[in-house]
């Protein structure tokens, strides 16, 4: 079906679908439209496969879903020939994987690299979307369907006075250098940001800078990532079990295999609740969270019974008692924000070749040409990581400039915030499917098993739009407040709703984003799964097509 390979404005090749991005979710909805016999063209903003295990490599990157849960599900062969080497693995090996399963896919050949979709607007008159990418080239699609993740698109540096002006070596973690080592032996490195990224860069940097400052606004809790090496024979017993381990997380909350413990917290003793806590915090991943009573999670009594046992934990871990009480978060509960899973990094606080700064305390009030300036004191430094995280869930997409239905731009629509419908769809939008978007359950998830249910049923919707004669879809306007309204209802009765995190879209950062309003699916992966399918069984009553 395509026209045109020159791809010059005015001269565009047209395609059935672009995806826009080739990591996780991009790679598999390219292969599984193929398998509809459609044209694909996938853009990618890096030079390879795999998002952001290609374009994040931070020192310390890893996974903190159980490496083998984290692989596709779909290809049986792939599967049995791949060995996963540790429990998490990092980022290099995740890397290879993608890339494995690319060539065997034989997916390059429809992705194009190093250029980034720029604008892309919906022609009315002919139901195609028009997509102008950064190589001054255009292409037009029957489908446009948005696979850029909810976090490594927008990066979002720290508003600080002055940082422009820092003279030594300067890095957000997700800009890493890829075309040399960065070395921290002997230097005087601070890291801002202690979220899942900061974790991971300070446990790492700790090892060998010269001193090395952590610049802390919002303690968070942590656990044990509890990694180690696969050996074969695990390795072995994982591959003959991959369809019960699949099962078993398609069956709960989070996609993850650990299963939550259904007594409540305040009903059984002390000594029972403990020795729950205590061994799920010394199983890997996220047990500690996804393992213990279900009330933990929600019931505001349970939670603080199991951040009272993580604070004592900490006290254990930490030497001195005032270090291990800033680090201890005492104004949101265990879980409430991400968990970041870490290796020793409590215990990093330990060497005498790292401290902690408090910018609750004393903030950071400016940058300087030699290191950063606290309202106490200027801290001298060589190197200075942002470990600042994104413009999360929200920026990704508003980072292109998208128009639907009378040139409207999304960005205008979802200046209060996004209105969706699944997350996957929002009217005005016509053809347009956002794979793992606001309002959607991806990011509260075990990432590839919640990103298969949408791939799947992005595939089936376009498939059923083809073989019944039509050339469009469009979500009502009911169907996506409807959506969106239940999503903000159900975040108020979880503990994340009301905390300030990337969950509940502030940051500061960002102008007109210090309110809190939830951007995630919160009801689980189980929930959302049926309301696809239900969706589909009923030949997607929320959508009208043309
Ligand atoms: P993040 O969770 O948003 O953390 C950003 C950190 O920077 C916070 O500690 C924040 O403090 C701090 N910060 C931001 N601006 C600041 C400023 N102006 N001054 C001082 N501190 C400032 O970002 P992230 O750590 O990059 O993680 C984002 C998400 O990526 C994670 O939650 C996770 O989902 C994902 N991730 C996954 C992995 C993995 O799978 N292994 C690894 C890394 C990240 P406040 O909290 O006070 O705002």
């Amino acid at each position: 079906m395509e026209t045109d390979q020159s791809g010059k404005r005015g001269h565009a090749p047209t395609f059935d679908a672009i995806i826009i991005g080739a990591g996780l979710a991009g790679m598999q909805q390219l292969h599984l439209l193929r398998g509809l016999g459609l044209s694909v063209r996938v853009y990618e903003a890096s030079d390879d496969v795999g998002g952001t295990w290609n374009i994040s490599r931070y020192p310390g990157l890893r996974l903190d879903s159980e490496s083998h849960t984290y692989a596709y599900a779909f290809d049986d062969e792939i599967l049995q020939e791949w060995n996963w080497t540790e429990r998490f693995v990092g980022q290099a090996e995740l890397s290879r994987y993608f890339r494995h399963v690319a060539d065997k896919l034989d997916l390059r050949r429809d992705i194009v690299f190093d250029t980034r979709v720029e604008r892309a607007s919906f022609d009315e008159a002919r139901d195609l979307w028009v997509v102008d990418t950064s190589d001054g080239a255009r292409a037009e699609a029957r489908f446009l369907i948005s696979c850029i993740g909810a976090l490594v698109a927008a990066p979002q540096m720290p508003r600080i006075a002055g940082i422009e002006s820092f003279a030594g070596e300067a890095y957000h973690t997700n800009a890493w250098p890829r075309d040399r080592e960065v070395s921290f032996a002997g230097k005087r490195v601070a890291v801002i940001g202690t979220g899942a990224t900061g974790v991971q860069i300070v446990q790492e940097v700790s090892k060998t800078a010269g001193h090395l400052t952590v610049f802390q606004r919002t303690p968070n809790w942590c656990a044990p990532l509890g990694n180690g090496p696969i050996s074969q024979a695990e390795m072995d017993k994982i591959k003959a079990n991959y369809k019960d381990i699949f099962a078993r997380c398609k069956a709960t909350y989070a996609q993850f295999d650990h299963q939550i413990d259904f007594r409540s917290a305040l009903e059984v003793s002390e000594e029972e609740r403990e020795a729950l806590f205590e061994q799920r915090y010394n199983e890997p991943g996220f047990s500690i969270f996804l393992g213990v009573f279900i009330d933990c999670l929600f019931d505001p009594r349970a939670n603080a019974l199991l951040s009272d046992f993580a604070a004592r934990k900490i006290r254990q871990r930490v030497h001195d008692p005032k270090t291990a009480e800033v680090l201890i978060p005492k104004d949101h509960g265990f879980g409430s924000r991400r968990l970041p899973l870490e290796t020793n990094y409590y215990e990093a606080y330990n060497r005498d070749n790292v401290s902690l700064i408090d910018c609750r305390a004393t903030p950071i009030e400016e940058i300087t040409p030699g290191g950063i300036r606290t309202s106490e004191c200027e801290h001298p430094f060589d190197m200075i990581i942002y470990a600042t995280g994104f413009d999360a869930v929200v920026g990704p997409l508003a980072r292109i400039d998208l128009r639907g239905i009378g040139g409207r731009a999304l960005k205008d629509k979802w200046a209060d915030g996004p209105v969706s419908w699944m997350g996957m769809h929002t009217n005005g939008f016509p053809n347009l499917l956002i794979v793992g978007g606001p309002n959607s359950s991806a990011t509260l998830c075990n990432v590839p098993r919640c990103i298969e249910d949408m791939v799947g049923w992005t595939t089936q919707l376009i498939a059923h739009t083809q073989t019944s004669g039509h050339r469009r879809f469009e979500v009502t306007e009911a169907a996506e407040q409807g959506w969106t309204d239940a999503v903000l209802t159900a975040a108020e009765q979880t503990l994340a709703g009301h905390v300030d995190s990337w969950f509940t879209g502030v940051n500061s950062n960002i102008d007109g984003r210090q309110k809190r309003r939830f951007l995630l699916y919160p009801a689980g992966a189980v929930a959302y799964r049926e309301e696809l399918e239900a969706s589909a069984a009923h030949t997607y009553p929320q959508l009208t097509f043309a």
